[in-house]
């Protein structure tokens, strides 16, 4: 829907629900106990809720974590609502009201039509040469319009105490490479749906038929070169092929057609001797093919990237065709979410840290941190030992693993500081320009860390967002307070169950620094490889076989998963998991391991760990996913990494051959 470039994703917004939880926490209504568990876990404990819960007709996937993030949304709801209804504003609440009351100012944006973008489009409709170009692209790139490529501010990987200028590709609009290079019946059908897309935007936008139509092929052709010139997922996954420090000058000698220091300038680039190039080869076309298209061409690739950024700023009709491609064909949705939700988001977007300070008042507690934070404690105490357990790693890399580890940073709620949005102006009858205003600020406070030292406390996801990460350049573990909660976690549930929700996330995150890519950084987040040469190729054979695994399953028709795509996540699913289960062993010495509803802790770890699954998806989607997402979906992500445990073989008493018995298992961590 909304493309411009911004920190976080998600959603956010009401206080904790008071959900009934039986003494286990499972949700036994969820599970569908006439399948075997030692036939199809995931069924076994899905397989009612997932029947239960069709999709919506305003998603293209629904499950646990959209639960949570729905309920998440009612909070923030409640916040926004409360501050747009305050007569006198100020402060904090001025701007967060005055966002969301200008996205829910339907008649303002309507009678404004596309007359926001007259500025931007006269800009681009004065464009005459490459100088032109370049400062339209910087201008374009500023406000959030992605186009070409991305250049702003990274840690240096081989030294991540700074921060330095990087270069990387971009400026597609589908949703990979692959989109517009594939040749079979799907792909060209795709690519016939994004033509008539982008001439019917054009079209919104005031062109005559004959003109979008013709502008619509430009774009393709223009994009389908970048396209050829774009590495691939797997590829950009490799930190030490992306990592290629060049003078500054090196771009200029080389793609000398493109005024390179009139562009860093414009883009608000302080200065900098070297930057990171992140594939130089991408390049390659930008003084040759690209360089010699009509200046009509870039202008009908800078005006559509610019209407699809800004779709939901402005008028119905544009919004409406937007959501119609991008939605509706590309993943399957049937009808927007409600406008009050997508304002939720979109102030979460624009204003993530400001909505996420109100939204910890009411959604998280000190309790709650504190018994995360024992959790992270008892999980980092159990990879340790999982560690010095292994038989394939030789002391000296073990010795290296543990000083890794133990370097970890956590994070546990919400970021140490909070973004600064003072110099933003928000007004309530202003969207399109609030969206814009938000956008550019973001992104230049980002680009002049260009020469600062980094700030590795910096989060790139908002507190009321369901999700959790790992920084390999600040080896930090951080769980936003959005995840902090039911399906994942109760302060007041079985420990077991919490140990198999939230536990596996933390493991999950923790084994993140030691996955394939992880494990290319050291304890300080630098490239740097402390691994000796065997250690590395054992290592390497461990992980081609979680590769192999998900290259077998079939997400959706013809469509398998990528298991090179999806390695880093599988493999911290198939650590975090194991590392979460020892840590509940361990806690279990000190409480008596009792059956609960009929489950023992072992049964019930693995099921708190499978209902966070529970999820539905359109084909759509499926497709999508499978070429963009490095996730599996949920089934695989319980079944593929539940085959490969003994553990939980032993918890389910399944026979050696039983389906949910992986011969040859895969184990990494
Ligand atoms: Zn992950």
């Amino acid at each position: 829907m909304n493309t411009r470039i911004l920190l976080a994703f998600l959603i956010p917004a009401l206080a904790l629900a008071q959900r009934p939880a039986p003494a286990s926490g499972i949700d036994k209504a969820a599970m569908n106990t006439t399948v075997d568990p030692c036939t199809d876990f995931y069924q076994y404990a899905c397989g009612t809720w997932n029947a239960g819960h069709p999709l919506p007709a305003d998603r293209s996937r629904f499950g646990r974590f959209n639960e949570l993030q729905d309920h998440n949304e009612r909070i923030s709801l409640d916040i926004l609502q409360g501050a747009a209804a305050k007569q006198d504003r100020a402060g904090l609440e001025q701007t967060i009201g005055d966002f969301y009351a200008s996205c829910m100012n339907t008649d303002a944006i309507a009678k404004k039509g596309v007359e926001p973008l007259k500025p931007e489009l006269d800009r681009i409709a004065a464009m005459k040469d490459m100088s032109g170009i370049a400062a339209e692209m910087a201008r374009l790139q500023r406000i959030g319009v992605g186009v070409l490529f991305a250049f702003g501010a990274q840690p240096d990987p081989r030294d991540s105490n700074r921060t330095i200028a990087g270069l990387r590709p971009g400026g597609l609009s589908l949703p990979d490479r692959d989109y517009y290079l594939k040749t079979d019946a799907k792909s060209l059908e795709t690519r016939q749906h994004y033509l008539q897309h982008m001439k019917n935007m054009f079209q919104l936008a005031g062109d005559k038929p004959q003109a979008a139509s013709l502008k619509a092929t430009m774009v393709m052709e223009f994009e389908t070169t970048l396209a050829k010139h774009s590495l691939d997922r797997v590829a950009m996954r490799d930190p030490n092929k992306t990592y290629n420090m060049k003078p500054r000058g090196f771009l200029a000698e080389k793609y000398a057609g493109f005024p390179w220091e009139a562009y860093f300038t414009a883009v608000g680039a302080p200065p900098f001797e070297t930057l990171n190039v992140a594939y130089p080869d991408g390049l390659n076309n930008l003084d040759t093919e690209l360089g010699a298209q009509p200046i009509d061409t870039w202008q009908a690739y800078f005006t559509y990237h610019l209407l699809h950024a800004s779709a939901d700023e402005l008028a119905q009709p544009i919004a409406d065709e937007d959501f119609d491609f991008w939605q509706r064909y590309l993943a399957g949705v049937k009808e927007p979410r409600p406008r009050n939700v997508r304002c939720v988001a979109a102030t979460d977007r624009a204003l993530g840290d400001l909505l996420g300070q109100k939204y910890i008042q009411l959604a998280f507690g000190a309790d709650a941190k504190a018994q995360i934070t024992t959790l992270v404690e008892g999980l980092e105490r159990a990879m340790g030992d999982d560690i010095n357990a292994l038989t394939w790693m030789t002391p000296d890399t073990k010795a290296a693993a543990i000083v890794k580890l133990k370097a970890i940073t956590n994070n546990v709620g919400y970021p140490r500081k909070w973004r600064d949005y003072s110099k933003v102006t928000i007004a309530a009858d202003d969207y399109f320009g609030n969206t814009e205003r938000a956008s550019e600020a973001m992104n230049q406070q980002r680009i002049r860390k260009i020469g600062q030292p980094t700030d590795k406390t910096e989060w790139t996801m908002t507190p009321p967002t369901v999700n959790a990460f790992y920084s390999p350049q600040s080896n930090s573990i951080n769980f936003p307070a959005g995840i902090l909660q039911l399906p994942f976690f109760d302060p007041r549930r079985d420990m077991a169950t919490n140990y198999g929700g939230v536990g596996a996330v933390i493991g999950h995150e923790m084994t993140h620094g030691f996955d394939d890519q992880g494990r290319k950084y050291d304890g300080d987040g630098n490239l740097r490889d402390w691994w000796t040469k065997d250690d590395g190729a054992e290592f390497e054979k461990r992980v081609s076989c979680v590769a192999d695994e998900y290259s077998g399953f079939t997400s959706v028709d013809d469509v398998k998963l990528n298991g090179r795509l999806t390695l880093g996540e599988n493999t911290a699913d198939n650590g975090g998991l194991r590392v979460a289960y020892m840590a509940m062993q361990e806690a279990l010495k000190s409480t008596p391991a009792e059956k609960l509803d009929g489950f023992t802790p072992e049964q019930r770890f693995f099921l708190g760990f499978a209902q966070v699954w529970c999820e539905n998806m359109s084909p759509q989607e499926a497709r999508q996913r499978a070429m963009t997402d490095p996730h599996s979906p949920g089934r695989f992500r319980v079944n593929g990494t539940l085959q490969n445990m003994p553990e939980f073989q032993k918890a389910y008493a399944c026979k050696p051959d039983a389906p949910m018995v992986r011969q040859n298992a895969c184990r990494v961590w």
